[in-house]
């Protein structure tokens, strides 16, 4: 969606100029030549961008600005006719986010106005957390680790496996047969039996990790599966 900025500028000319400029640049550029008109228009419709002069008939924009502050961090750049009036406007530590100068490039304002709005966007919110059958489990394949909410549970290569095996399918029940098939390479004088004390270290350590549930559930004289 198009941002929006608001233009207060009494100089229609000037003003004029920049709403092209942005609106070329796809935002949505608007106007206004009075200062108390702003205020109102920032209280009723707030752009994402103010850039506001600071001689204004109405209101004046360092009145604006301190009023906006009251209650909004809508991101504002300041216009300024004289440069040394920047170190004044600085010192009154307003909260403006940038200032420019008249005379100003057109194209230089339209920069500032983007690298202001990329600084103002929230920041990319954390991924969410990976789950296996609703617990927040990973399964992390090249590390060849499984973390609990994050937490990596110490796990050997062979409980890695079998974890990797079983919650891949949640849900599913996997016999002895099966789970000794993907955890042994040569399998020939492996006991079946051999899968049951992995699987009693994988559970004991699973029970630390969720206390209250039991992830991978024995089914009598069938096999193995990780509730879903
Ligand atoms: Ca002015």
């Amino acid at each position: 969606m198009s941002k929006k900025i608001l233009i207060v500028e009494d100089e229609a000319d000037l003003a004029q100029i920049l709403a092209e400029y942005l609106q070329r640049d796809g935002f949505v550029a608007t106007t206004i030549a009075d200062g108390l008109v702003a205020m109102a228009e920032l209280q009723r419709a707030p752009p994402d961008l103010l850039l506001l002069d600071l001689m204004l008939p109405g209101m004046d924009g360092i009145s604006i600005l301190r009023e906006l502050r009251r209650s909004s961090a809508l991101p504002v750049i300041m216009v300024t006719a004289r440069s040394e009036e920047i170190d004044r406007l600085l010192g009154l530590e307003l909260g403006a986010d940038d200032y420019v100068c008249k005379p100003y490039s057109p194209r230089e304002v339209v920069a500032r106005v983007k690298s202001v709005l990329r600084r103002a966007q929230p920041a990319a919110s954390p991924p969410a957390m990976p789950t296996v059958g609703g617990r927040p489990l990973e399964i992390d394949r090249d590390a060849r680790q499984a973390r609990v909410a994050g937490k990596s549970l110490e796990l050997t290569p062979k409980e890695f496996r079998l974890l990797q095996v079983l919650a891949a399918r949640p849900g599913r029940v996997f016999s002895r047969a099966q789970l000794l098939d993907a955890i042994y390479e040569d399998q020939f004088d492996v006991s079946e039996r051999a899968i049951d004390s992995h699987l009693k270290n994988l559970r004991r350590k699973l029970a630390q990790a969720f206390p209250d549930d039991e992830p991978i559930r024995s089914i009598y004289g069938v096999g193995f599966a990780f509730e879903s």
